[in-house]
């Protein structure tokens, strides 16, 4: 993270204000993060994909994000690590929930 200072007009501070409340709580960070996000976009840039995965200790009770199947605390999952990039499978936004995989989802995404 790093704290960056720019300076906006008025009418740009307003705008910001009124997107933050009405879709971030407030949150102007993310606010101008999705805004960027939006405009990558439809600039045509690319989106997000996998370029790896991380391995965490499940801290409790954990369903795979692509099978569904739950596993218990203490398991080992995979949580993907998103980079810029495109492909079949490439996201627009980074996902805001908690996305651990399983390691044979994890195999099979691999190999596909
Ligand atoms: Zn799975």
């Amino acid at each position: 993270m790093q704290r960056l200072n720019f300076t906006l007009d008025e009418e740009t501070i307003r705008l910001l204000d009124q997107l933050a409340q009405k879709y971030y709580h407030g949150n102007k960070s993310l606010t101008v993060r999705s805004a960027l996000e939006s405009l990558a976009v439809h600039a045509g840039h690319e989106g997000w994909s996998v370029g790896g995965y991380t391995g965490v200790v499940a801290d409790e009770r954990t369903q795979c994000h692509t099978c569904g199947e739950m596993h218990d605390k203490g398991n080992v999952l995979y949580r993907p690590v998103f980079q810029r990039g495109d492909g079949p499978r490439v996201l627009t936004h980074l996902p805001v929930e908690i996305w651990l995989e399983c390691a044979s989802c994890v195999e099979r995404q691999v190999v596909a």
